[in-house]
C-alpha cells in the first residue's frame, strides 16, 4: 500500500490533509515498531552454538567484573545499561527473558535493586548477590535508608575487590575447569583496583583541607568519602526513590555559603532538578556556587568509551572532582 500516495483535490482537501497526516502516522509507527524490534534482536543475546556459560549482571559495574575475572570464558550482559538508575529499574519483558536464559544472575544487593528484589528471589540458587562476602563491619550503616546497610560500595575500590574474589568463585563453581584462569584474572584485576585505591587518595588529599567537601544530588559517595578523606553531603538520601524538600535545598544553600564551597556535582542518570535549586538558591542570596561537572554515580559510562569501564569511569570521577574542588572561586560580579 502507498500511503503518500493520496492527492489533495480541492472539493475534499481538510478531508485529505487528514487522510496524509494519518498515513504519516501510520509510517511513522511501523518505523518505531521496526527499530524495537530490531533493538530487542541485538547482537548481545546468546548465540544458539555458543556453548560458554551465560551471566547476566543488573548493573553495568558488575558486568565489569564479570569482564575482567571471565575473560574470553563466559559471555556477560547487564540488563541496566549507561545512565540507569538502579533505585527505581524495573525488568522489562526482554530482562526477565535474559535472566531466565542465563547460568547465573550477578546482582548488587543492599537493596540497590530494590525492585528486582521479587524476580532476584524467585531465581534462587541461579542468583547471587556479590557483596555478600563484604565484612559487615566494613559496611556504611544506613537504617534510615530502610535497608541495613549503603548500597554503594563500588566508589570504595579496596572494598570493590570483594567484589572480584565473590564474582571469581561463582564462575568457578560454574565452570571449574578454567578455575586457574578465573584466579589469575581476579588477582591481576584486584592489583589495578588497588593502585587505583592509592592513586584516588593522593589525588582527594591534593585538594586544599578547606574545600574537601563534595555536594551530590543523592548520597551514594559515602564510601568514597570515607576511603579518600572527603566530606560527602547528599542531598537526597542514599536513593533516588525518595525526594528532596524544600528545607534540604535551603539547608544545603546555607551551608554552600559558610563553608564558601566552589562547586557542586549533578550526575549521570539522577534529574538535575535537585541541583539546579541549589544553584538558584545561592545565587538568590547573592553567592556564586559552580557546577563542577557530571560524575558517574549508579552506572557507568557508554561501552567504547574510556568511561565505559570501571577504571575509567572511577578516574573521571576522581579527576573531575579535584579539579572543580582545587580552582579558586570568581568573586561574585
Ligand atoms: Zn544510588
Amino acid at each position: 500500500m502507498n500511503y503518500l500516495a493520496t492527492t489533495v483535490h480541492k472539493s475534499n482537501w481538510p478531508f485529505a490533509i487528514v487522510a496524509r497526516f494519518v498515513a504519516l502516522l501510520q509510517l511513522l509507527s511501523l518505523f518505531l515498531f521496526a527499530s524495537l524490534f530490531l533493538y530487542g534482536c541485538g547482537n548481545d543475546e546468546p548465540a544458539d552454538n555458543d556453548e560458554r556459560p551465560f551471566v547476566v549482571t543488573t548493573t553495568n559495574l558488575i558486568r565489569d567484573v564479570v569482564e575482567n575475572v571471565g575473560g574470553d570464558d563466559v559471555r556477560v550482559v547487564s540488563i541496566m545499561g549507561p545512565g540507569v538508575d538502579p533505585h527505581i529499574y524495573r525488568a522489562t519483558p526482554r530482562d526477565f527473558r535474559r535472566m531466565e536464559q542465563s547460568d547465573l544472575v550477578l546482582y548488587n544487593g543492599l537493596f540497590l535493586e530494590g525492585r528486582l528484589s521479587e524476580i532476584l528471589d524467585r531465581l534462587g540458587d541461579q542468583s547471587r548477590a556479590v557483596t555478600g562476602s563484604i565484612p559487615r563491619e566494613q559496611l556504611i550503616d544506613a537504617t534510615d535508608f530502610g535497608g541495613a546497610y549503603d548500597p554503594h560500595v563500588w566508589f570504595d575500590a579496596e572494598l570493590w575487590t570483594y567484589v572480584v574474589m565473590d564474582v571469581r568463585d561463582a564462575l568457578i563453581k560454574l565452570l571449574p575447569e578454567r578455575e586457574e584462569d578465573f584466579a589469575r584474572r581476579a588477582d591481576e584485576y584486584r592489583n589495578e583496583l588497588l593502585d587505583l585505591h592509592e592513586y584516588a587518595k593522593s589525588r582527594i588529599q591534593s585538594i586544599p583541607e578547606e574545600r574537601r567537601i563534595m555536594i551530590t544530588a543523592h548520597d551514594a559517595f559515602q564510601y568514597f568519602g570515607r576511603a579518600y578523606g572527603i566530606e560527602v553531603r547528599g542531598l537526597q538520601g542514599l536513593s533516588t526513590a525518595t525526594e528532596f524538600g524544600i528545607q534540604d535545598v535551603t539547608r544545603m544553600v546555607s551551608l554552600i555559603i559558610e563553608r564558601n564551597i566552589p562547586a557542586i556535582f549533578i550526575e549521570t542518570g539522577v534529574s538535575t532538578r535537585a541541583i539546579e535549586s541549589v544553584i538558584t538558591g545561592v545565587r538568590d542570596r547573592g553567592y556564586q556556587v559552580r557546577l563542577g561537572g557530571s560524575l558517574f554515580s549508579d552506572s557507568m559510562g557508554a561501552l567504547g568509551t574510556p568511561e565505559g569501564t570501571y577504571a575509567g569511569m572511577f578516574r573521571h570521577n576522581v579527576e573531575t572532582i579535584v579539579q572543580a574542588l582545587s580552582e579558586e572561586l570568581q568573586p561574585s560580579r
